[in-house]
């Protein structure tokens, strides 16, 4: 694997690689990489992809000071882990070279109702910054696909936005990934890590509830009543919970109710000690 940590050197490498008709895959993340991360480059591999992974943790998408400095960093471990999964390129910019004239003057995308639900609500900024730092990301590789996870279900819907506002959707192809999960169904998450072991031991539950409310659907319940059920057991077992959510899978509309004649998702944020997990699931398929 090669490591580049310049815009330029990256750039030029590319050049030459397009130029002998290599299609490139990209999987942008935050590094602290577990099997989930691993699970987009196995995924952009299979599709014959030049796989060029970049590890940044952006500044600009933090809006808890505290999250962003116990954000962990693994790069040893990460470089082996993406070594032995035969990704080809690892970009490993600092925040000068992705932001070289401070985070506040780079270029600033608009998601409109999108950006002020869920995540957007509890995260004021969050997603302005996520938009800031993958539109210079997506500017600098020009990738022909691009590999994201599911798990962060509204980051998606939020970059295919950004990809249509540059005008890239016709160029680049969007792959969205299943979710990575534990044995217990715990998606993995490089937060997982900050868990003290009996939190660890009862994490799995934001999973249960999950399929709990999948299933509900399945049996013709209701979903306020299984969402105060899900509610009461987080609470419970001392979870803060910031929302546990049906909604539109195409808009983030928030539903009240089950309605078959749209594509749902499930949707839940929750803190336990100071480790805040979200995870989803499709309702009806
Ligand atoms: P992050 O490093 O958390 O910014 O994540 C980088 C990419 O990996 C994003 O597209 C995430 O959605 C994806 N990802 C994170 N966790 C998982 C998981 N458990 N399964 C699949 N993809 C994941």
């Amino acid at each position: 694997m090669i490591i580049f940590k310049t815009k330029n050197e990256l750039q030029e490498y590319l050049h030459v690689q397009r130029s002998q008709n290599k299609k490139i895959g990209f999987v942008p993340t935050m590094g602290a990489l577990h099997d989930g991360h691993i699970s987009l480059i196995i995924n952009a591999k299979k599709d014959e992809m030049l796989t060029v992974c970049s590890i940044f943790v952006n500044p600009a998408q933090f809006n808890d000071k505290d999250d962003f400095d116990k954000y962990p960093s693994t790069l040893g471990a990460d470089i082996a882990l993406l070594d032995m999964a035969g990704c080809a390129i690892l970009y490993l910019p600092s925040v000068n070279e992705i932001y070289p004239n401070g985070v506040e003057n780079a270029i600033s995308y608009g998601f409109g109702k999108l950006e002020t639900v869920l995540e957007g609500a509890k995260r004021l900024g969050h997603f302005n910054g996520v938009g800031k730092v993958v539109g210079i990301l997506l500017e600098t590789i020009m990738p022909d696909a691009l590999y994201m996870g599911n798990k962060d279900y509204q980051q998606c819907l939020i970059v295919k936005d950004l990809c249509r506002q540059m005008n890239l959707s016709e160029r680049i192809r969007f792959v969205f990934c299943p979710t990575s999960r534990e044995a217990d169904g715990l998606a993995m998450s490089s937060r997982n890590r900050r868990l003290t072991e009996p939190q660890r031991a009862i994490a799995g539950i934001i999973y249960q509830c999950l399929i709990s409310i999948q299933s509900k659907y399945s049996s013709g319940g209701n979903f306020a009543i299984v969402q105060k059920e899900c509610l009461d057991l987080l609470r419970a077992k001392g979870f803060e919970v910031d929302y546990i959510s049906l909604s539109d899978a195409n808009t983030l509309e928030e539903l009240a109710q089950y309605d078959p004649n749209k594509k749902m998702i499930a949707l839940i944020a929750a803190k336990i000690g100071n480790v805040r997990l979200i995870d989803n699931m499709m309702v009806n398929e």
